[in-house]
């Protein structure tokens, strides 16, 4: 049964070395779950940062998971992220492919090869007994009932026909692992349960394929989430069983969010609700404002630059240390994500800004005679997230049904009265106007509050609400009456009038 010793050479003679390679492996699940970007980023950014290989791999070994078109949101994900990879599924590369399904036949023959060793062993346990062994005992490890099978039984077996798994042969003693992050861990091998390899559709578990995967990749640091930390011993005894060399593992603590309905902090999971990278923006949150945030989750810049925030993708390739990594775990803060988009979107350029938020605003101003760039120019330093927009500019198109009593305003010095006499001096004085322009609107109603008598805001407050018919609106009066143009301005004031008379 053994296999020819020159494939297992040809297989190490494609590992490239001298150089920093990681990897993201994601499992194809249909969404990134805000960790995951966290690892994808880190993982990212080691490697840039060494001048190395970024690999991106695709985990599809459980086939009970599988979701349609999933790659491809991982890969769009990536994309607009700014996470560009060297090798992977769709730009191939020496160690490929690059989609474990695709691999299916080397894993039978790395896991035949640590039966030969004395390191793995068939198991021909049915379901029921299994489940029997954890009836009685929830936390049973296998009891190695397979392991005592003769070779003339297992043939037997075989010839039978009956179904397998493949499992590691945990040996005794004690096992220490060194994490970039966690520093050393020993633990117990009788801790350990001979966990199945290779199951019995023939395909890996995950943890016999990440160690084969990586080490076949040439891959120096295996970055992932703290969930695999307790495995970690085991996958140490899997590289010292084939006798390669063990990776530098950088664990990161999980991301944490407190669940707004209860208060209670636990661990982010799209299970419960919380939002994914895809969630965050569908909400109109831009994906550099939410890459910067999440490598503040759990990562922190050293020296001169410790206390900076705000990191352009390059300033982050230069400044990113693994030893900026912490243990504890992070709080994921929509506040705090908010005041990094807001930030974001104060600083696109004007046509940029008018792009993203073009969409938005159609939602709710769907006149396209109300021009969406000078909406757009009200809106860009007054909203933390683009799924603000449309309630904030919803008064365009309809305007709202107020109460009389939004005129009256202490700081502008207006009640219902002197409200009623600003809007009967603005509407001649506006419909006069040879031109309807900003410059144009705003030199008559600054000049009419000077014939007037009158501070600019009594009049302006006054003017504000009647076109807009809410109290706090992107932009002031001069803006939007010269968005909503003559006609329906006018309208509009004539209406407040009615309302205060
Ligand atoms: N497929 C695993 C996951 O999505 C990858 C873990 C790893 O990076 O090793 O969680």
């Amino acid at each position: 049964m053994s296999i020819d010793k020159s494939w297992f050479d040809q297989m190490e003679q494609r590992i490239p070395h001298g150089e920093v390679r990681t990897r993201f492996a994601p499992s194809p699940t249909g969404y990134m779950h805000v960790g995951n970007l966290r690892t994808a980023l880190y993982t990212w950014l080691i490697a840039r940062h060494a001048g190395g290989k970024f690999l991106l791999r695709i985990e599809d070994t459980d086939q009970g998971r599988l979701v349609e078109g999933a790659v491809e949101v991982i890969y769009a994900t990536m994309r607009r992220c700014g996470l560009d990879w060297d090798e992977g599924p769709d730009v191939g590369g020496p160690v490929g492919p690059y989609i474990q399904t695709q691999r299916r036949d080397l894993y039978g023959k790395y896991a035949q090869l640590l039966i030969d060793k004395g390191y793995a062993y068939r198991c021909f346990c049915t379901g029921e007994r299994l489940e029997q062994l954890h009836r009685d005992d929830p936390n049973a490890k296998y009891d190695r009932h397979c392991l005592s099978l003769t070779p003339e039984e297992i043939q037997d077996r075989l010839d039978a026909g009956q179904p397998y798994v493949i499992r590691q042969r945990i040996p005794e003693g004690t096992t220490t692992f060194r994490d970039a992050v966690y520093g050393d861990i020993t633990v117990d091998n009788a801790e350990l349960d001979d966990q199945i390899l290779i199951k019995s559709d023939g395909l890996p578990t995950y943890n016999f394929a990440n160690v084969i995967d990586d080490h076949l990749m040439g891959i120096t640091h295996v970055v992932r989430g703290a969930e695999y930390l307790s495995s970690a011993p085991k996958y140490n005894l899997l590289y010292e069983a084939f006798g390669w060399d063990i990776p530098t593992y950088v664990h990161c603590s999980s991301v944490m969010f407190s669940d707004p309905a209860t208060g209670t902090v636990r661990k982010m999971s799209k299970r419960h609700g919380d939002p994914s990278y895809e969630d965050l923006v569908a909400q109109g949150y831009l994906s550099q404002a939410v890459v910067n945030y999440v490598a503040l989750l759990g990562w922190a810049p050293h020296g001169d630059i410790a206390e900076q925030e705000f990191f352009t993708m390059d300033e982050l390739v230069k400044a990113f240390e693994i030893g900026g990594i912490s243990k504890s775990p992070s709080a994921f803060d929509m506040d705090k994500l908010n005041y990094f988009n807001a930030a974001y979107l104060r600083n696109l350029s004007p046509e940029k800004f008018v792009k993203e938020a073009q969409p938005w605003i159609r939602q709710s101003v769907k006149n396209e005679a109300y021009d969406a760039g000078a909406i757009a120019a009200l809106l860009q330093a007054r909203c933390e997230k683009l799924s603000d927009i449309p309630e904030k500019v919803n008064f365009f198109d309809a305007l709202p049904d107020y109460g009389a009593d939004l005129f009256t305003n202490k700081k502008s010095k207006t009640n219902a009265e002197v409200s009623l006499a600003m809007l009967e001096a603005a509407v001649p004085a506006l419909e006069a106007l040879p031109q309807w322009s900003q410059d144009a609107i705003h030199g008559a109603l600054v000049g009419l509050a000077e014939t007037l008598g009158v501070k600019n805001a009594t009049l302006m407050w006054p003017v504000r609400i009647a076109a807009a018919g809410k109290a706090v609106t992107p932009g002031g009066a001069v803006e939007i009456c010269s968005i909503l143009g003559r006609d329906e301005t006018l309208r509009r004031l004539r209406l407040g009038m009615e309302k205060l008379s």
